[in-house]
């Protein structure tokens, strides 16, 4: 270790299909990492052992400062994974005190989209800004958002859902129970409802998606409606611009009360560049109160794809050890 103001702790990435851990240095990020297919870790104590072997390989060279964890449904205040979408665990599992156990390394825990927000506030296009927010639109969408530095858990740590905030009264049916959240509208699930929704009424642009594959394979009927966008099939076009006009919505509404000074996007939806954040950032600014028009800035993130829910995991072991 050259720099002696320089900390090392690995960072722990739970994802729906891998499970990554990387050896993370404040210093320069990423070090060293290595993954596991999620569909091996079926049992919880998995995923403990293979974490063990892993802290055990890199502790014996280097002095680690913790461990880091984002998970679904990772709960921050009880150090628990609490019925994960994409795993069969059962019920809930004690991660930090089953890793700490088993390794003697300080574990700190916390669902994926905050830990992708604490990624990019030390290491991405958060850097140097308090107030921001980070958004995932993926197959729905993660939030987490950042307060005077801080990441917002809210009194029971469940706060920051920005998926789920209401853009239509009464609209879309939502995973959570109610109707009209943000995430059934500007996700991939969302695009595809559209898109479903015009191929029954037969709307322009309708034949491109009405057969069997496209209502069966999800991944492959997302890619096709940002294949078709981009080709300018006018049904796709009308899903990216009702996804955006939506995300507009709930964004302005964080806005006014968060003020943030920025807000990073990320994930498959952004792929999709002025198709969707042209749309996005006109609704937006419509959307937004007098005072912060012109002033709140959309960008995608700049860390590569997957790091930042894996750095923002070494985060949470860093501010644990400045005892933040
Ligand atoms: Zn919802």
């Amino acid at each position: 270790m050259t720099d002696p103001k320089e900390l090392l702790a690995l960072g722990v990435d739970l994802g729906g299909t891998n499970a990554r851990v990387a050896l993370v240095s404040t210093a320069t990020g990423v070090v060293e990492s290595e993954r596991i297919a999620t569909s091996s870790l079926e049992r919880p104590a998995q995923f403990i052992d293979w974490l063990t072997r892993q802290t055990a390989t890199w502790s014996r060279d280097h002095q680690l400062v913790g461990v880091g964890i984002g998970a679904p449904n990772g709960h921050h205040g009880r150090g628990t994974i609490e019925n994960p979408p994409n795993l069969p665990w059962p019920g809930v599992t004690p991660v930090v005190a089953l890793l700490a156990e088993a390794t003697g390394q300080r574990v700190t825990l916390d669902n994926d989209a905050n830990a992708a927000a604490l990624g990019e506030a030390r290491f991405g296009a958060g850097l140097g800004h308090e107030h921001f927010a980070m958004v995932t639109l993926g197959t729905g969408i993660g939030g987490g958002v950042v307060v005077d530095g801080k990441v917002l858990r809210g009194a029971d740590g469940f706060g920051g859902e920005l998926g789920h905030l209401i853009v239509e009264p009464g609209g879309r049916l939502c995973g959570c129970g109610r109707r009209g959240c943000a995430e059934t509208y500007a996700s991939v699930r969302g695009l595809l409802a559209t898109v479903r929704e015009g191929v029954e009424r037969g709307e322009p642009g309708a034949d491109a998606f009405d057969d069997e594959a496209f209502r069966t394979d999800f991944e492959a009927a997302g890619r096709r409606v940002g294949e078709a966008a981009a080709a300018g099939n006018p049904l796709a076009l009308r899903a990216y611009a009702l996804a955006a006009e939506m995300l507009g919505r709930a964004l302005a509404d964080l806005a006014s009360i968060t003020a943030p000074s920025r807000v990073v996007l990320f994930g498959g939806l952004v792929l999709a560049g002025d198709t969707f954040l042209g749309p996005l950032q006109r609704h937006f600014e419509a959307g937004l109160l007098p005072c912060h028009r012109g002033q709140i800035e959309l960008v995608a993130s700049s860390l590569p794809p997957g790091h930042a829910a894996l750095l923002g995991a070494a985060e949470l072991a860093f501010r644990r050890a400045a005892g933040a």
